[in-house]
């Protein structure tokens, strides 16, 4: 299981910094590697357009 991100992404950049494993990545839209990802739900609290949702 990981967290993902949805097209409601804006790019702000707030998530990247809130993971503990680094697991995301930027882009037009963020990524999370779902490899990496431990499913804390750090991120998707972080988020201000609630981009990310549990997978
Ligand atoms: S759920 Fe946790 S481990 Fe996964 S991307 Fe978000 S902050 Fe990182
Ligand atoms: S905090 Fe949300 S809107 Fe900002 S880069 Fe991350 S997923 Fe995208």
């Amino acid at each position: 299981m990981a967290h993902k991100i949805s097209n409601d992404c804006t790019a702000c950049g707030t998530c990247i910094d809130e993971c503990p494993v680094e697991a995301i990545s930027p882009g037009d839209i963020y990524s999370i590697d779902p490899s990496v990802c431990s499913d804390c739900g750090t991120c998707a609290e972080a988020c201000p357009v609630g981009a990310i949702s549990p997978a």
